[in-house]
């Protein structure tokens, strides 16, 4: 990992971000989401409980460091979502630091209601252990953007309504800080006696972004926006990690052009752009053979940077080395995503089509933070 982290800090791969030119800061999030910030608040002083979303591929650099601050007397369960783009192994080892950190945990993934509902046995566990008299409790969901807030919250809702058909579809829960001032918040009902409610909108964190590496994880996870770092910039970084760690071992079988026995899942319910990867000319809403278009690039992709990796026989601890390496994948990537030569935006076309594969999981598992 040395490498990547010297090749981020010297510059040269990421170059001219403000952070390293000048001292001065990336300006990482419009203004509004400081004040967001204090507006939860707020809100966060009316509940009982919350619900740390961060995402499981950077448990750690989807974190807020200043919530722990406002959580004083407050319990918390971190949610790491969309498990299963994670790396289940590791996945594991970080369950296992949580714990030791005697920080309740839980893997999710916000899109599978038996998942959510294990989520809210945990809640409801906690808050019973603890209270059983108090009439109103309320449960906050907040995180840094796009790690599920709102995905969550849309399965809690199902639940919410299978749990307890009768409630209006936003039930109003009428809540106070002290008695006999009240404030409606809406919320779902979760629970009975004493009656749980999730409040129907989550809080927006503004991550906190120390260094330049956790800026790039924040990018690949959507977290920040890719227009501040620049997809070129994310994929560098992608592929250098990619070449540190080793592609995944089953990438190998892809030199022999062998392809049974590959975990390349079918794409049963995509939730990324299809669109971006399919040509031009056949812009259409994606067909079963559009399906198999996908696999084929997957397959190509994969086998792009595993043969350019094999081959190469430069240092990958050189960071001249590296950046070489990942010149030549990108030029692979060219030629496996079938970008036009002649496109002058064509890195920026690359990169976007291959964030697309391996934001949606398509490269494999990953977690990117390395357990502390
Ligand atoms: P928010 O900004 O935190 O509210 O995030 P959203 O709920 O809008 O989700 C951001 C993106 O992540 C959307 O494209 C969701 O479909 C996707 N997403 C949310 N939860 C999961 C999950 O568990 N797994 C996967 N693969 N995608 C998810």
């Amino acid at each position: 990992m040395g490498t990547v982290k010297r090749i981020v800090r010297k510059g040269s791969l990421l170059g001219e971000m403000g952070f390293i030119k000048g001292g001065g800061n990336v300006n990482w999030f419009p203004g509004h989401m400081a004040a967001a910030t204090r507006a939860i608040r707020d809100r966060l002083k009316l509940s009982d409980f919350v619900i740390e979303v961060r995402d499981a591929r950077i448990p750690l650099s989807s974190a807020n460091n200043e919530l722990q601050s406002m959580l004083v007397g407050k319990k918390r369960v971190i949610a790491l979502n969309k498990k299963e783009l994670a790396n289940p192994n590791i996945m594991h080892k970080w369950i296992r630091y949580f714990d030791s950190r005697e920080q309740d945990c839980l893997s999710i993934n916000a899109h599978s209601k038996s998942s959510v509902k294990k989520l809210l046995d945990l809640v409801e566990f906690k808050l019973k252990e603890r209270i059983s008299r108090e009439p109103t409790l309320l449960v906050m969901v907040v995180g840094v953007p796009n790690v599920g807030k709102s995905a969550l919250i849309n399965s809690i809702q199902q639940i919410a309504s299978n749990r307890f058909p009768l409630q209006e579809k936003r039930k109003r829960a009428t809540v106070g800080p002290l008695p006999g001032v009240t404030q409606d918040i809406a919320g779902f009902k979760i629970a009975h006696g004493p009656s749980i409610y999730v409040l129907d909108t989550p809080g927006v964190l503004v991550p906190s972004i120390p260094d330049i590496e956790t800026g790039l994880k924040l990018a690949v996870a959507g977290s920040v926006k890719d227009s501040i770092v620049g997809e070129e910039r994310i994929v560098q970084y992608i592929l250098a990690l990619l070449s540190i760690r080793g592609t995944p071992v089953h990438w190998k079988n892809l030199d022999e052009r062998e392809t049974e026995g590959l975990n390349l899942n079918p794409v049963d319910k995509p939730d990324y752009d299809l669109k971006n990867l399919v040509p031009t000319r056949r812009r259409k809403p994606p067909s079963k053979s559009d399906v198999y278009y996908i696999e084929d690039v997957v397959t190509e992709v994969q086998r792009a940077l595993f043969v350019t990796l094999t081959e190469f026989n430069g240092d990958l601890e050189d960071e001249d080395d590296l950046e070489n390496l990942i010149e030549l994948q990108f030029d692979a990537l060219q030629k496996a995503l079938k970008v036009p030569h002649k496109t002058s935006e064509a890195r920026t076309i690359i990169s976007k089509k291959f964030l697309t594969l391996f934001r949606a999981g398509k490269l494999g598992t990953f977690i990117l933070d390395d357990v502390p």
